[in-house]
């Protein structure tokens, strides 16, 4: 069968959150054998997110973890804890039922695949086959990123020898989150790699997370040696709610 996907998705509450969920399980519905993590930033499970879920169409599961409020800073990486806890939950799905002599490497894991998604980006279809072939990490372009139309990783002979992009290129791995997926069997025989906080400098989550499990040298390039572009990097754009405040007010209570 597929390998299944697991998509980790941080989201947190704001008046665009229900319209970014639904354009995300709009995509996701349709990929085979996807299970979509979806970790709220938030103390409680909401209410909002609970019932989206149940209504989706898409096999989830539903986490929270509430970000320390020292690091709601703008400047700081986004969303640690929230990818971190899919992954502690992936971990502990797939503990090692420990037999007599075996260790946690000789374990023999399902085959899997791991991919970051955040709330807001836009994913084509083909994106998910070309990350279901993932062996332990793979890459490709990403869109509307880095203050570039895109961002890539440079192929020469099906190797990943460098990275075009505008912005802090000396970072060792300069990709998005979007950019790259890995195996479910890297993840789990990788235990301690997680996303950092601390020495992390802003825009080195993705570098710093994934140096931790691979070398630049190892990554297999998705998207035609990464020359297509199936996933960009949008953001949507802050409501108006100017007038929200102003009289008269509804009667009833809508969720949005
Ligand atoms: N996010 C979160 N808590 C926050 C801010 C963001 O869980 O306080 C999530 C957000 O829903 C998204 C991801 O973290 O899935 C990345 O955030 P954002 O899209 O704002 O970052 P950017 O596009 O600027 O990289
Ligand atoms: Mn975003």
């Amino acid at each position: 069968s597929l390998p299944i996907i697991y998509a980790i998705t941080p989201t947190y509450s704001r008046p665009v959150q229900k319209a970014e969920l639904t354009r995300l399980a709009n995509t996701f519905r349709q990929v085979p054998r996807l299970h979509w993590i979806v970790v709220e930033d938030s103390a409680q499970p909401t209410d909002l997110v609970r019932r989206f879920l149940a209504g989706s169409g898409v096999r989830a599961t539903h986490l929270h973890v509430l970000t320390p409020r020292r690091y709601k800073r703008s400047g700081l990486p986004r969303a640690t804890e929230q990818r971190n806890a899919g992954l502690a939950w992936l971990r502990q799905q797939y503990k090692p039922q420990r037999s007599a002599g075996q260790s946690p490497a000789q374990q023999e894991y399902p085959s899997g695949v791991v991919f970051f998604a955040d709330d807001d980006n836009t994913y084509s279809l083909e994106l998910f086959q070309e990350m279901r072939t993932t062996q332990k990490v793979s890459v490709w372009p990403v869109g509307l990123v880095g203050g570039r139309r895109y961002e890539r990783p440079v192929v020469e002979n099906g190797k990943v020898v460098g990275w075009y992009t505008g912005w802090r290129a000396d970072r060792p791995f300069a990709i998005d989150m979007a950019g790259f997926a890995v195996s479910l069997q890297v993840i789990l025989s990788s235990p301690k790699a997680v996303f950092k906080r601390r020495g992390s400098q802003p825009g080195m989550q993705e570098s710093d997370f994934l140096k931790q499990i691979t070398k630049v040298e190892e990554l297999e390039p998705k998207a035609d040696n990464c020359t297509k572009v199936l996933v960009w990097h949008t953001r949507t754009e802050k409501v108006n709610l100017a007038n929200e405040s102003k009289h008269p007010q509804d009667t009833i209570k809508i969720e949005v």
